[in-house]
């Protein structure tokens, strides 16, 4: 158990774990989706510079793979979570999906973007927009106003994740810091365990396997995300 105080304030970051139970496929766990399309060649600004067809391939079967795939026990006890913290949790993933959301999250920080929004692929200032289309053929794929080609909103490899800033200014006010299915491999998440531990939050990590950074956690519940959730939390 996690026992939550009145004045504690919770980070928590989920990872591709706590989407697996609701069918997605994970990255790095056994049968993730990289072991049959090498990452590389599928989530690099180059690889979409010289194949956008098979970029768009990939994101569309993600999209339709994602539209089959329901919320788990672990989502709705975050949301319910998030309900009963009044302002006092902060829910960040590393997940494209949007199944927090379905879930009932009220407020949800994707890290690295979202798989049902797009952008322009030239920086032409246009915001990234709700985008549930499916395109298998490159003359499908939308075309910005500014002429340029729309990309999924999606940080790729080699690009920096999205609000870096306030993620940390969160961490630091965080005085429980708890993962959720992310294999602490992938920077910068990997690290924020270790920083909300050096101001002094209490860190917990959930999952089945030790994560690569287990060092940087008080505690690790062993356990899928849709088992534990449910019942990790007390207020
Ligand atoms: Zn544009």
């Amino acid at each position: 158990m996690i026992h939550l105080a009145p004045t504690d304030r919770l980070f928590v970051l989920t990872g591709a774990g706590v989407s697996a139970e609701s069918g997605l496929p994970t990255f790095r766990g056994a049968g993730g989706i990289w072991r049959t399309h090498r990452a590389t060649d599928l989530a690099t600004p180059e690889a979409f510079a010289a194949d956008p067809q098979t970029v768009w391939q990939f994101y569309s079967w993600r999209r339709e793979v994602h539209e089959t795939c329901k919320p788990n026990a672990a989502h709705t006890a975050l949301a319910e979570l998030e309900r009963r913290m009044s302002g006092r949790m902060y829910l960040c993933t590393q997940n494209v999906d949007e199944l927090h959301e379905r879930g009932g999250s009220q407020r949800v920080v994707h890290m690295h973007g979202e798989l049902f929004r797009s952008r322009c692929s030239a920086r032409c200032g246009r915001e990234p927009f709700v985008d549930r289309g499916v395109y298998n053929a490159l003359a499908e794929v939308p075309r910005c106003d500014c002429g340029a080609i729309i990309r999924p909103h999606v940080c790729w490899f080699g690009e920096t994740p999205y609000f870096m800033d306030e993620i940390f200014r969160m961490l630091e006010q965080a005085t429980v810091f708890a993962v959720i299915g992310s294999s602490g491999v992938v920077e910068p998440a990997a690290s924020f365990a270790g920083m909300a531990r050096h101001r002094g939050a209490r860190t917990y990590y959930l999952g089945p396997e030790a994560p690569a950074n287990a060092t940087a956690f008080d505690r690790w519940f062993e356990g899928t995300a849709a088992e534990l959730v449910p019942r990790l939390f007390s207020l």
